[in-house]
């Protein structure tokens, strides 16, 4: 047993400082890394410092002292990529088990994807999940809107009405807008308003029927392969209509070697390209879709070892800004089944950090660049005020025990959907909790 991080019961229901005692307060945008106490103040970052906290402060029976010596207090994180499913298909997440999951992994803000049912193309659609959001208070979620209607890469949606009623972005997650003509036009469009179109690339043309990465594995399985150059074919196109239109591109879960090629030379040359990694292609090859099955099959799909080098060097070196979780809730009914049947994706908030901490303790990923991926580089993506540990900012604050060894189950997830082949496994560090405004939206248990 550990001791707890402050006792419960004696806790004070509303304090009016909360301090965190001896942290090592980790925030590559302010360039802080260092062993000190942060003092929370009516939601407010009020003092950081070396003995900032006082000894009457430390004893006072008004303040909460989080004693959390060497923990990392981190800039809470902000996921530019999750499905909550709802409308459509609550049995599987809804705005508030999906927000709840975001608590638990450490993330103050989640941008959802729109191919809820109704897919969101419209404002009222938007306007809805942003009101179902302020209601249950705790994370705040941030709609991306569709880039054609009904995602049938046709007639652009009224992007004006959408960014007003909260739209950060659109994108047609999913589904790739195959026409170089429309795409066009959504960049031009999208432009006006600053807006990132966000692009799922693939050319559905050459991954007809593909269940998984084309290679030796799925000849061996015998099922059909998802090429590399469907994907980098598309995002090599729309560099060429993001340089021509001046707009701004991000490209969704890069997956190939191909792609990190393809936008570090765009990167070089000024097109105002982002894009994003998810933990499992950073983690996992083809090879995993033998042992994990259904669970496996996301889309893109899990590579080989030399795109996971790749895209791993692309994130500490910058060319890829962001980790995102591509979250995607799928009950037993879309996952135990064939593999053909199966729906693609997993779940993914509340396992960044025990997952992705393991290249953060191999030096592969520097703490700084892990940190930076999940607050600095999303928000200035989709344009939000990026989480600090900045004097003055909101609090947005989550604890992390670097070295607390544990097992993440089904069971321990506040997502509805369960649906991981990382569960049942030993981790080292872990969410302890997440801090939001006046709020802790999680805390999680004190035993190891
Ligand atoms: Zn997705």
């Amino acid at each position: 047993m550990i001791a707890p991080l402050f006792d419960r019961a004696r806790a004070p229901k509303h304090p009016e400082l909360v301090v965190f005692r001896g942290v090592r307060a980790v925030d590559p945008a302010a360039g802080l890394d260092a062993l000190i106490d942060v003092i929370v103040e009516r939601g407010l970052i009020a003092r950081v410092g070396a003995g900032a906290a006082t000894q009457e402060e430390l004893t006072s029976e008004r303040v909460l002292v989080v004693d959390a010596l060497g923990r990392w207090l981190l800039p809470a994180f902000v996921d530019l990529h999750a499905h909550f499913r709802e409308p459509g298909q609550e049995y599987k997440e809804d705005i508030g088990s999906g927000l709840a999951a975001a608590a638990a992994g450490g993330f103050a803000h989640v941008c959802c994807m729109p191919n809820t049912k109704p897919i969101n193309d419209t404002r009222a659609i938007t306007e809805m999940m942003v009101a179902r959001a302020a209601s249950v208070g705790g994370t705040r979620l941030h709609p991306i809107a569709a880039i054609t209607k009904g995602q049938r890469g046709e007639e652009l949606t009224e992007m004006a009405d959408l960014r007003e009623a909260g739209a950060v972005g659109v994108s047609d997650d999913g589904v790739c807008v195959m026409s170089s003509v429309v795409m066009r036009r959504a960049l031009e469009y999208a432009r006006t308003f600053d807006m990132p179109v966000i692009q799922h690339c693939e050319d559905h043309g050459l991954t007809a029927g593909a269940q998984m990465h084309e290679g030796a594995v799925a000849t061996r399985l015998g099922l059909r392969g998802w090429p590399r150059v469907a994907e980098d074919a598309i995002v090599a196109r729309d560099l060429l209509l993001a340089e021509a239109t001046g707009a701004r591109y991000h490209v969704a879960h890069v997956s190939t070697e191909g792609s990190v090629r393809l936008i570090r030379e765009a990167k070089s040359r000024g097109i105002r390209v982002t894009a994003e990694v998810t933990p499992h292609h950073l983690m996992l090859t083809d090879e995993a879709i033998v042992g994990y099955r259904t669970f496996c099959k996301v889309n893109p799909p899990l590579r080989e070892a030399r795109d996971i080098e790749a895209l791993r060097a692309a994130l500490a070196d910058g060319t890829i800004d962001a980790i995102a979780t591509d979250h995607a809730p799928h009950s037993p009914l879309e996952k135990d089944c064939e593999m053909q049947e199966a729906s693609p994706g997993m779940v993914g908030l509340e396992l960044v950090v025990p997952v992705l901490l393991e290249l953060v303790h191999a030096g592969v990923l520097p703490l700084a660049r892990f940190v930076d991926a999940l607050t600095r580089a999303p928000s200035k993506i989709v344009g939000l005020e990026a989480p600090s540990l900045v004097v003055g900012a909101r609090a947005e604050l989550t604890l992390v025990d670097p070295d607390l060894e544990h097992v993440v189950s089904a069971a321990s997830l506040r997502s509805k959907s369960k649906n991981s082949p990382f569960l049942d496994r030993t981790y080292r560090g872990r969410v302890e909790l997440t801090m939001l405004g006046e709020q802790f939206a999680f805390l999680g248990g004190e035993h190891r």
